[in-house]
């Protein structure tokens, strides 16, 4: 075994991500080397009034003894709160290489599209593909989650290997057929892990998460077993559900109208690199609406969170027209309350019952499956790395 040398320490400095949910950046750092990992925003919360979301704080790597050993930001997936920071800090760090999976980097792209002065240099890699960024050799292993393309970091240092899981949960047999890598995991905690930064989001639930497959065939059985309309919102980017969605419109003869920006968006680069496959025909546009029989149509709409401009939320206030939803129509809430929201969605719902929908949630129904691992799946992460240190990431104090 190597002995350390005086230059060999390595500083983990979390500027977001922990001790709340969101806003995540951590920095790694080596005598001569820093990476980041991921760049993400804070949504606000309601006692923050005004603000659109919250930035991490990026002075620690502008400093003059360390901003010269930047050398690239790694970004886990393509969730808001790991890249919504990434117009915002770019401008300051200059066009250091950005490391990203290919739906992460075709979000980034689209993202950073929207800021014509940010100049990037996107980098997109494989699963199992090695990045040498000055000390450090950065691995990406798959991972599920509830966005394509997900990746934990095993990071070489020169005290040992960190892993860094991002965002994850443990699914034996997920839609699209890409596991969790416990092949990479445990090679890694064969080989010795000096560190494990882990997802802790779910750590209090205990057991496992719900199959993706499970939530599919509710919905198979709900959209088919509908009399009239099924309206069904989620997030714009849980692929993994569109497909669900498509899959279930398919099997009852139905289309599939989706609804809002980042949704069409989402389906349509999710289609472009082969993560979501549609039969041929089953998209349909809203201005099919009114033609459609009732019973022959699944209105994918985003809003799942009772955003006031979405479009779940202004079909619940009737403000979509011809888009309306009618008595005996169902509306599928295939989502969670993130905390903070709940009021909003309390709202929406309210609305939706009082125009005469039938309103499924994932209390009802096995309609929703967290993207996070349960105590389960966090144990067998441990098992599998077997870390001298363990930082708990991406959740409150409480986790
Ligand atoms: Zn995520």
């Amino acid at each position: 075994m190597n002995t350390l040398q005086e230059n060999d320490w390595l500083r983990v400095v979390p500027l977001g991500g922990l001790g709340h949910i969101g806003g995540n950046m951590m920095v790694y750092e080596t005598a001569q080397d820093l990476i980041m990992v991921d760049a993400g925003v804070l949504f606000p919360t309601t006692d923050q009034p005004g603000i659109d979301y919250v930035i991490p704080d990026i002075a620690y790597v502008l400093e003059p003894s360390r901003r010269h050993k930047l050398r690239g930001i790694v970004l886990t997936h393509g969730h808001e709160d790991h890249i919504g920071a990434l117009p915002y800090v770019l401008p300051e760090l200059g066009a250091v290489p950005l490391w990203a999976t290919p739906f992460t980097a075709a979000l980034i792209r689209n993202k950073l599209g929207e800021f014509p002065d940010v100049v990037f240099d996107l980098q997109v890699i494989k699963d199992r593909q090695k990045v040498k960024m000055g000390a450090f050799v950065a691995d990406f292993l798959a991972v599920t989650h509830s966005i394509p393309h997900s990746a934990a970091i095993a990071l070489k240092t020169p005290i040992g290997t960190v892993i860094h899981t991002g965002d994850y949960k443990i699914d034996d047999d997920p839609l699209d057929g890409r596991k969790t890598d416990i092949e990479g995991f445990k090679a890694y905690g064969d080989a010795g892990v000096a560190l494990l930064c882990s997802d802790s989001t779910n750590a209090e639930r205990p057991g496992h998460t719900l199959g993706e497959r499970v939530v599919s065939r509710t919905l198979e059985k709900i959209v088919k077993d509908a009399p009239h309309r099924v309206f069904l919102t989620t997030f714009a980017s849980h692929v993994d559900r569109m497909q669900s969605v498509m899959e279930a419109a398919r099997l009852a003869g139905r289309k599939v109208i989706p609804l809002g920006r980042s949704m069409q968006q989402n389906i349509s680069l999710a289609l472009e690199l082969g993560v979501l496959k549609v039969a041929p025909g089953v998209l349909a546009e809203a201005s099919d609406f009114t033609t459609l029989p009732r019973n022959k149509v699944v209105v994918l709409a985003s809003g799942s969170q009772g955003e006031p401009m979405s479009s779940m939320m202004r079909i619940a206030h009737g403000r979509l027209a011809p888009i309306v939803v009618e008595p005996g129509d169902q509306v599928i809430m295939s989502s969670r309350r993130i905390p903070g929201n709940e009021l909003a969605i309390g709202t929406m719902v309210n609305h939706l019952f009082r125009m005469g929908a039938e309103v499924i949630d994932d209390h009802m129904a096995k309609v929703h499956s967290s993207g996070h691992g349960f105590n389960d799946e966090s144990q067998q992460m441990l098992q599998l790395c077997r870390p001298k240190a363990f930082v708990p990431l991406h959740g409150e104090f409480r986790h």
